[in-house]
């Protein structure tokens, strides 16, 4: 039989991947701080529970899906946490895109309950999630990504043991540095091409075909041609994933010149009142840079 799944946090991002469970046959309980996104568990065939400690109590598998480190804490520990409240011998899989450290110190705290945690943060955005083709990059022991790995292939395409504790999350910080930076140069080259007054739409067609060609250009296109800024990933979380690498890599040593940039660039539009936007929104920097 399947394993008894516990989901906590059905975001953006946590609701269509517990859906995509649920439809490859597992049963799904969840919690989550809003109604309406228990509701749709429960429409999509979930349970949905009334705390984290009802949710985790019968759960071999417990998945979580929050915004960042202190959420992940506070659903970890304390009275009415996981760590307190599930079997011994559960799994932990924390798939929110946190500090590695964070991830290291919850699994040495599980480990003295008899609990295993693995660090499976995803690339792959509100798209992915919905489609079943995130990419996960996960840290911990190789029996319990073994022992993961069925469930993952239900969320994901591309998906890879980086190494111990944390190491999931320092993947996950590269590939943040890297998508920032990418709509940092798409958004240049947009402003660029429009006070040239070219076809943006051609442009970017053309573009697309050749090496300037990338993910983020082809997803994030309607989000500059319309200036539609729904999130997708807000420039909030973007602002937390630049604090995670930049900490990261002056730790050891990395330098991170461009990355450490758009980094303040990402925290210009928050401090402008854009943290709600999606991250596509750097397109208003660089315009309002631009005297635009
Ligand atoms: P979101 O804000 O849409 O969802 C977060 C969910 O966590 C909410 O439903 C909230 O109720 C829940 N939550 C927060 N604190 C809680 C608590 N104490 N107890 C129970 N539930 C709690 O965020 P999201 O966009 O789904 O992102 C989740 C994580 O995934 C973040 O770490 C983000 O960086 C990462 N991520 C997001 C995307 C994306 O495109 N949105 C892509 C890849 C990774």
């Amino acid at each position: 039989t399947l394993p008894k799944i516990a989901w906590i946090g059905l975001g953006i991002m946590g609701s269509p991947m517990s859906e995509n469970l649920i439809k490859a046959g597992y049963s799904v309980t969840g919690f989550t701080l809003e109604q309406d996104k228990l509701d749709r568990l429960t429409a999509a065939g979930g349970t949905s529970a009334a705390s984290i400690a009802e949710a985790v109590e019968d759960a071999d598998v417990i998945i979580t899906m929050v915004p960042a480190s202190p959420q992940v804490e506070a659903i970890s520990y304390g009275p009415d946490g996981i760590l307190e409240n599930a079997r011994q011998g559960a799994l932990i899989v924390d798939m929110s895109s946190i500090t590695p450290q964070t991830s290291v110190d919850l699994a040495s705290s599980a480990k003295e309950k008899g609990i295993r945690v693995i660090d499976a943060p995803v690339s792959g955005g509100e798209a992915g999630a919905i489609e079943a083709v995130l990419s996960i990059m996960v840290g911990g022991e190789k029996a319990d990504f073994d022992e993961a790995l069925p469930i993952l292939e239900a969320l994901g395409k591309t998906i890879v043991l980086c190494g111990p504790h944390g190491s999931g999350q320092t993947v996950k910080a590269a590939n943040q540095l890297i998508v920032a930076v990418n709509i940092q140069a798409c958004a240049e080259a947009v402003v660029f091409l429009e006070k040239s007054g070219v076809d943006l739409q051609a442009a970017l067609d053309v573009l697309n075909g050749g090496l300037a060609g990338s993910t983020v250009l082809t997803r994030k296109k309607d989000n500059f041609l319309n200036r539609d800024f729904k999130p997708g990933f807000r420039i909030d979380l973007h602002h937390k994933d630049m604090g995670i690498v930049t900490d990261a890599a002056r730790n050891v040593g990395a330098a991170l010149p461009v990355g450490a940039v758009v980094a303040q660039l990402v925290a210009s539009l928050r401090a402008q009142g854009d943290g709600g936007l999606d991250h596509s929104a750097l397109l208003r920097a660089v315009e309002r840079l631009s005297g635009q």
